[in-house]
């Protein structure tokens, strides 16, 4: 099956060869007052200086299309479960862990690949489109930028909706294998509850028992999601590519980030090294706090759409 165009960041065409209980989006999006009218002056100000603006987002631009976040105060789902992510080495190492990963995963799956972008996205792609946006970085893994019809931007952490095969490489389509999982599981049945940033459901290990996981068609290797794991670290090669975008660029801003995760974070000490002026939009504290010369408090999906990006 042909990978549906969306799924293809730009970079990445130039350089490779059950059921659910809904939440209310409310549920995921911490709480925090309007920004106020001053804070968005100066950040209008910011973006308005810039002619090459790098931004740099994560969770806090996708919980209001209904995502969890990981580590937001109350709302996030370090606060609210004992649930955390997978180890890559132990989805390496484990095939019981992969049975168990990817049967909660077959489960959240028809949820998690329906939600639809918010108007974060929109706003970001229409600065992309008309304005002063050189380059996105994402640190989500929802492809819901690609969805809004975002081109330059980088998924840093990879995308759930792909499937890489750690024997041959080959990438597949998530949906694709969805439907192999669908035709070994045929009487297999469960329910989702709230489904986690990559995907992830929780389900007790009795379910799991006999859940029926494929390997790869070409060679018979391990399937995983072309995620980035916890434990894992960001290809070489994207990581370099961002910073070259970064070196183009001539603003930075952060959206809807803790930037907790050093992978994103790096290229916050390398823009301050290149004495970047860099703005954070964010509810909460972030890593990066230190560095910026301006911080707005809100929520992207309310604050983003009342930039103009030029
Ligand atoms: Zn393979």
């Amino acid at each position: 099956m042909r990978l549906p165009r969306w799924m293809f960041p730009l970079h990445m065409v130039a350089t490779r060869r059950a059921s659910t209980v809904p939440v209310p989006v409310s549920a995921f999006v911490p709480a925090c007052s309007a920004a106020n009218p001053r804070s968005l002056q100066r950040l209008q100000e910011f973006v308005s200086r810039a002619r090459r603006l790098f931004v740099i987002g994560g969770a806090g631009v996708s919980t209001e299309s209904g995502i969890p976040d990981y580590r937001s105060e109350g709302v996030g789902l370090y606060a609210r479960t004992d649930r955390r992510p997978m180890q890559h080495a132990e989805f390496v190492r484990s095939a019981k862990s992969r049975q168990r990963y990817w049967a909660r995963n077959f489960v959240g799956w028809p949820q998690f690949s329906s939600h639809e972008p918010n108007s974060s996205h929109r706003a970001l792609q229409r600065w992309e489109e008309v304005g002063n946006l050189h380059w996105l970085v994402t640190q989500n893994v929802d492809a819901l930028h690609s969805k809004a019809g975002h081109k330059g931007v980088t998924e840093l952490h990879g995308c759930a909706h792909r499937v890489v095969c750690l024997g041959c490489g080959v990438v597949s389509a998530r949906q694709e294998l969805q439907n192999r999982f669908v035709a070994l599981n045929p009487d297999w049945k469960a329910q989702a509850g709230v489904v986690a940033p990559d995907g992830d459901v929780f389900l007790e290990d009795e379910q799991v028992l006999h859940f029926r996981v494929p390997s790869c068609e070409d060679c018979g290797g391990i399937l995983k999601p072309e995620v980035t794991f916890f434990g894992d670290t960001v290809n070489k090669a994207t990581v370099q590519f961002v910073h070259q975008r970064l070196a183009e660029s001539d603003a930075v801003l952060v959206a809807g980030s803790s930037l907790q995760v050093y992978s994103g974070y790096r290229f916050l000490l390398a823009a301050s090294d290149k004495k970047l002026p860099i703005a954070i939009l964010n509810i909460g504290p972030t890593r990066a706090d230190h560095l910026v010369e301006l911080k707005v408090s809100g929520r992207c999906g309310e604050v983003l759409p009342l930039i103009q990006p030029f």
